[in-house]
């Protein structure tokens, strides 16, 4: 059985005032739910006030990236040992903004993985394909070697591992993909699972993002090999955000 993860990525919104109070109005919102799993995804400046306000609910928090060295000289960067000490449980290794903008490899996307893995953490691998590489027809080897990269250092055991199917082309762009390219791509990215994991890859939760929303989250949400949501400018409104967590339910 696998439980359903929806997550809030802020990106570089929010400061700390509005932080709390989205968190509040979401605590509110959310009581208890069990059967799906939240996490938010607040900027690291916001991250002690959300770890304060989130404790003792259901709701996980998780940092938007971290760098995989524990500590140095690396002017601007925040370790996932750092992150670490706030009470986070997950971290987006490799979504496609820090690739795009930041000139991220899959090597170093790589080594984020096997750090928060390190740290006790739970990594989300983003993998996805451009506009260009889906019309070339190379949307699966652009996948498969994310994958295959991303997850190098990662034994036999894949426990706590998430990926997040994100085209890029659907990510903040109000174009979702089909949700039957959805499935597609993660009915193959199960059977890699299960090639390099065996019978626990087929435990990993596999989520879709991309211009996810309150009215076509259900879409995506019953996908067989669907188990989640990662979202973005949806996610930034507490009530938007808990219509789509509402979305796995009905
Ligand atoms: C994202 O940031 O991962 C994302 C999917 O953004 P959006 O929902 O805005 O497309």
């Amino acid at each position: 059985m696998r439980i359903p993860i929806i997550a809030a990525n802020w990106k570089m919104h929010k400061t700390v005032p509005e932080a709390r109070a989205y968190l509040e109005r979401l605590v509110k919102l959310a009581g208890r739910d069990p059967g799906v799993e939240v996490a938010v995804f607040p900027s690291f400046t916001a991250l002690p006030a959300a770890a304060e306000i989130l404790r003792g609910t259901s709701i996980a928090l998780g940092a938007q990236d971290a760098h995989p060295e524990p500590a140095g000289a690396y002017t601007g960067a925040v370790s996932v040992a750092q992150v670490a000490d706030l009470s986070v449980r997950y971290v987006l290794c490799g979504h496609s903004e820090r690739r795009k903008l930041f000139g991220e490899d899959d090597l170093l996307v790589g080594r984020k993985v096997r750090a928060a893995l390190d740290h006790g953490l739970a990594p989300i691998l983003c993998v996805g394909e451009t506009l260009d590489e889906r019309r070339a027809g190379r949307a699966w080897e652009v996948v498969e070697r994310q994958l295959d990269r991303g997850l190098s250092s990662v034994g036999d055991d894949p426990d706590g591992l998430v990926i997040a199917y994100e085209p890029v082309w659907a990510i903040g762009t109000g174009v979702a993909a089909q949700p039957a390219d959805a499935q597609e791509m993660a009915n193959r990215i199960r059977s890699w699972l299960r090639d390099r994991f065996g019978a626990s890859g087929g435990e990993v939760r596999i989520q879709y993002g991309g211009s996810v929303n309150p009215n076509n989250a259900r879409a995506f949400l019953s996908l067989p090999d669907v188990a989640g949501a990662l979202v973005g400018g949806a996610s930034l409104d507490p009530d938007a955000f808990w219509a789509i967590v509402h979305a796995v339910r009905t």
